[in-house]
């Protein structure tokens, strides 16, 4: 499910909205909250030449999240949802509700309002850091740039193959003990040391070299499948 975005400005586009989106639902998980916030990205010009501006507040009676985004970089946009996500949190535990002083300096004058601004620092900070990394790791090619369709797709494609075919390796070294354990004409050593020449680095880097070299080129699913398939058997049987 997706949160409610009022975009009012001209800056902000949609993959930018799309990311919102992703780190909303990571928060969501993250902290727990259930009621989705509504938010809205603000353009105000006078506020945005004021160096001590505001950047951004949350309204706990009409759970919006309220942004600034004049002259901001998208990424220190993100992280002001972020720590406007913990204040949702905090509302929707009723940690926010009628809390005493809520005028200027509240921050250092109310100490439970104090309290509730350090944990949206720390916590959106920390939420927003993860969630980055998270994205880069699902969303980024090894060159850092924001992958291109086809790369995706050939990176799900290989998270896929990876599983099924690291699900066949488990199975055969099942097998394998279980020979060790119930025949007496096989000698155990020797099957012991069979079964460790299918040593899990190996098989990464054998997976990894076809992925990098072999998978770039291809986009064929059954080809793929089959030179994973030929590639790990060649490792299980210790070639
Ligand atoms: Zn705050």
């Amino acid at each position: 499910m997706k949160i409610k975005i009022y975009n009012n400005t001209d800056t902000i586009n949609s993959d930018v909205e799309d990311m919102i989106q992703n780190l909303t639902l990571f928060a969501k998980d993250r902290f727990g909250f259930q009621a989705h916030p509504s938010l809205h990205l603000n353009s105000d010009v006078e506020n945005a030449e004021d160096t001590l501006g505001k950047t951004g507040y949350y309204d706990p009676n009409n759970m919006e999240i309220h942004i600034f985004v004049d002259g901001r970089h998208d990424k220190d946009i993100l992280r002001s949802i972020a720590h406007e996500l913990v204040h949702h949190w905090q509302n929707e535990q009723g940690m926010l509700g009628d809390q005493g002083y809520s005028g200027p300096g509240y921050a250092q004058k109310n100490p439970h309002l104090r309290k509730m601004e350090k944990e949206a620092y720390l916590k959106g900070n920390m939420c927003f850091r993860d969630w980055e990394d998270s994205y880069k790791a699902t969303n980024y090619n090894e060159r850092g740039n924001i992958m291109s369709l086809k790369e995706w797709k050939n990176q799900k494609l290989n998270e896929k193959l990876m599983k099924k075919w690291f699900g066949v390796i488990k199975e055969n070294n099942n097998i394998e003990e279980e020979v060790v354990e119930e025949s007496d004409n096989v000698n155990e050593e020797e099957v012991v040391e069979e079964s460790e020449n299918v040593n899990e680095e190996e098989v990464v880097e054998e997976t990894a070299n076809v992925n990098e070299e072999e998978l770039e080129e291809s986009t064929d699913t059954a080809q793929l499948e089959e030179k994973i398939f030929n590639a790990v058997m060649a490792v299980l049987k210790g070639k």
